[in-house]
């Protein structure tokens, strides 16, 4: 059976993890985790990185960084992980979910101004599949209603937004917080680990203490005070530097991982696209502004019943796909908090979307002859 990720090993963890368990300094903040901090500092222009023990909990640094309280509203997908929304629902804010594109699972930027009352706070856009929502319209809207923007870039890593002027700027240099995933499904990974990039220095000393169970460690650490207290509302965000290291030899190696990453991609899209032109699904769209870090490749089935067809025909071709998220208007907790505005897009996405396998080490051919024998 062909699965449908298998996490891979650049062969140089192992190593990297015992360099970090010599160093004798184990805990958070160790010698890796300031070389994955540089990196991602110099290579992407973020302001300031935190590595953090998931994007879940960068997520939930956002909502306590922008003092995120019950009564408030924040604007995000509803096509999307449940993290995105929890992290904000855990500070008692109400979520207020816009509706997919037509042409793509992300969120559909003309539908947001309507969603903003004087309540709301911030808009989340999560840039699914690592192509980017279109962040000149989201910045604009958020500089008009004076509210943050915190880009949910899980899925985003060395992925670009190519702005009005033909500039590219990385995913999650461009709102003012932003939160990136190492889960062992996306294409760096620590098995669990995130990050917070703060693109606002407002937002930096406080970022430290809350990541520091609301002490200021991290100033004592830089000699910057001679004792360290409890100075503000916090919780155990930083990862061990273990976790650092493994993530380190994924950084090294992203090059290459992408290169192979966007060759399986380009393949499925060449091999598949007559299928789609014959309508049996359609395929995934790249706007014009938005660069492919070839996270992950999907189709759109027309019907349901079609996609309940395609997965069991790959399954007996050995061939595992999965769908992908539940509308989260729907979801058995949030569906009597939900507004009840319908979202026929959202619901689309959740009931025809499918994901094919794409990891490192797959040969795509066996997907492609099996999708080719589909009778629709
Ligand atoms: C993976 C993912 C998350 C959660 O990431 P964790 O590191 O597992 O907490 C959040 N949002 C989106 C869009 C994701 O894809």
């Amino acid at each position: 059976m062909i699965p449908f990720n298998k996490p891979y090993l650049t062969g140089k963890e192992g190593h990297y993890i015992y360099q970090a368990v010599l160093s004798g300094k184990i805990s958070g903040d160790g010698i890796f985790t300031k070389k994955c901090h540089e990196i991602f500092e110099s290579r992407w222009g973020f302001l300031k990185c935190l590595l953090s023990t998931s994007c879940t909990d960068a997520l939930e640094m956002a909502a306590l960084l922008l003092n995120i309280k019950e009564g408030d509203e924040i604007i995000m997908p509803s096509y999307t992980f449940v993290s995105t929304a929890n992290a904000f629902v855990l500070r008692g804010a109400k979520i207020v979910f816009c509706d997919s594109r037509k042409d793509h699972p992300g969120m559909d930027e003309d539908a947001i101004e309507s969603l903003i009352t004087p309540r709301t706070k911030a808009i989340v856009p999560v840039h699914y599949a690592g192509v980017a929502c279109d962040m000149d319209k989201i910045m604009s809207i958020a500089n008009k209603y004076n509210i943050w923007v915190v880009e949910d870039a899980a899925q985003a890593i060395d992925s670009y937004y190519i702005n009005n002027s033909g500039f590219r700027q990385p995913l999650g240099s461009i709102g003012t917080l932003a939160a990136f995933s190492f889960h062992e499904t996306k294409n760096i990974m620590s098995g669990e680990g995130g990050m917070l990039a703060i693109n606002n220095d407002l937002f930096i000393e406080r970022a430290e203490i809350i990541r520091e169970k609301g002490t200021n460690r991290s100033k004592f650490f830089r000699g910057q005070v001679d004792k360290y207290g409890w100075v503000d509302i916090g919780s155990s965000f930083l990862p061990s530097d273990i976790i650092a290291a493994f993530l380190f030899a994924q950084l090294e190696n992203l090059d290459d991982i992408q290169t192979k990453r966007k060759k399986i991609w380009d393949t499925y899209y060449e091999s598949l696209k007559p299928l789609a032109d014959k309508g049996l699904f359609s395929m995934p769209v790249i706007p014009d502004y938005a660069t492919n870090n070839s996270h992950m490749f999907y189709l759109v089935a027309n019907t349901p019943s079609e996609r309940t067809h395609i997965i069991n025909h790959l399954k007996n071709h050995n061939v595992s796909t999965v769908f992908h998220y539940q509308s989260l208007h729907k979801s058995a907790f949030y569906h009597n908090i939900h507004d009840g505005r319908s979202l026929p897009e959202t619901d689309r996405y959740t009931d025809c979307l499918l994901r094919l396998p794409l990891f490192y080490e797959l040969s795509p051919e066996p997907v492609i002859d099996a999708i080719h024998t589909l009778n629709i």
